[in-house]
């Protein structure tokens, strides 16, 4: 066993990758809002090397920090120093990236159906494109692959189109637009194949797509995705360069064209909520913008992210409540519900602004403000324990409980047509 982890250190340094030996997460609990001044202060200390998981927002909310192993005398002195509690969530991040990469290896085999593919894992971009295809060959009178646009680094964006009509109203789910949150395209495989199998099996499932499109993007930020796994697994954002800036990327879930810029963002390329230039700047979004337009019959979008276990509907830019916020808040309790009768998970529910804080320019504010009315960010698993490191025992039990609060959104389309 040490002797296969010197090789998997000794591999990622030859391939170049960061290696986050000694890091740690810390959960740091604020008791006012003087402590969440001073933890904001402590974040824009560049030197540090500080990376958010949670951002400090409100006394009400933990933060999650990872710190690197040479700041972490700094970082628990000041905290220390200041009366501020925490505690260590992960003892040390790369002991979790071996463990995961392991696992990966351990289903190295090129599966030859879609049967054989191995669900319960994180696979590289290459694999998720070779199972798109795959499922696309073996369920053509159902699947089509559309490609919406290209990536910043050329890479193409590919949606999963299920149809079984012409002229159908569509819902829309993405997963996988922040590069880390690694079980939310793990949990957009699985979708896709759950999709199959129930089609003609499963009434509701059924009785959906014999009258809704769904569109599935799998990998919406594909360079973001393959850089976590060539490069950097804590990368969050797109992978386009700054102008003027040493720091690469955007956060695409700033750069959206509804409350561009406000102060739940950050205009600092460094930072991992730069809103980016201008509305739309990334390729990743405006491929999604144009297509919601030229559709023009979205009713349902889900934009699928980790982690907190939560479900969030507009707005996250404002706090005047939505115009449908008694229905959206319903559903999200009755879709919590259902998620949670699988395997006891607890979300909590709300819109952006109330339940974590002002965002602006997010995905969902602006569909809903294209008039698609039921739009929702899911939070995966988990809450913390161990944030974008996910261990892979958990990909099929998250995807599984995830589907049942989407069925509940779906369903609840289909019945309320407008
Ligand atoms: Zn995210």
């Amino acid at each position: 066993m040490k002797g296969l982890l010197v090789l998997t250190a000794l591999f990622a340094a030859v391939l170049g990758k960061t290696t986050f030996e000694g890091h740690q997460v810390l959960r740091i609990t604020a008791q006012d809002a003087a402590q969440i001044n001073l933890l904001k202060e402590l974040s824009e200390q560049q030197h540090l090397g500080l990376d958010l998981w949670m951002e400090p927002v409100h006394e009400s909310l933990p933060v999650d920090v990872r710190v690197p192993f040479n700041s972490l005398q700094a970082v628990r002195s000041f905290l220390g120093y200041n009366h501020i509690q925490y505690r260590v969530m992960i003892e040390d991040v790369q002991d979790l990236l071996d463990e995961e990469q392991r696992h990966m290896l351990k289903s190295h085999v090129i599966p030859r159906t879609t049967d054989d593919f191995d669900y319960a894992n994180y696979h590289e971009l290459s694999t998720i494109n070779s199972f798109m295809d795959m499922l696309v060959a073996e369920n053509n009178n159902l699947i089509s692959k559309i490609v919406i646009g290209q990536s910043y680094e050329g890479r193409p964006l590919n949606v999963l189109k299920f149809s079984t009509g012409a002229n159908r109203p569509g819902i829309w789910i993405d997963t996988g637009i922040h590069a880390r949150e690694w079980i939310t395209p793990a949990s957009g495989i699985w979708f896709a194949k759950k999709i199959v199998n129930d089609y003609g099996r499963d009434s509701v499932l059924t009785d959906i797509l014999n009258n809704y499109d769904i569109f599935l993007e799998i990998v919406t930020n594909p360079d973001g995705y393959q850089f976590t796994h060539t490069s950097n697994r804590m990368w969050r954002k797109t992978r386009k360069p700054n102008p003027g800036s040493s720091c690469v990327g955007v956060d695409p879930n700033r750069n959206w064209d509804t409350g561009f810029g406000g102060p739940g963002a950050s205009g600092n390329p460094c930072d991992e909520t730069y809103h980016g230039p201008s509305p739309n700047s990334e390729p990743e979004i405006k491929a999604i913008v144009d297509f919601v337009k030229s559709h023009g019959n979205l009713k349902t979008f889900l934009s699928i992210h980790s982690y907190s276990q939560m479900l969030l509907y507009p707005y996250g830019y404002k706090s005047t409540p939505a115009k449908d916020q008694a229905e959206l808040h319903e559903l999200a309790r009755k879709a919590t519900a259902e998620l949670q009768s699988l395997h006891n998970t607890r979300y909590t529910y709300g819109s952006i602004i109330t339940t974590i804080y002002q965002a602006d320019g997010v995905t969902i504010d602006w569909t809903y403000d294209q008039g698609i009315k039921y739009s929702y960010t899911f939070e995966l698993r988990d809450t913390g324990r161990y944030g974008f490191v996910l261990p892979a025992d958990q990909i099929l039990p998250t995807a599984e409980e995830t589907w049942l609060a989407l069925m509940v959104i779906m369903e609840h389309t289909k019945n309320n047509p407008y």
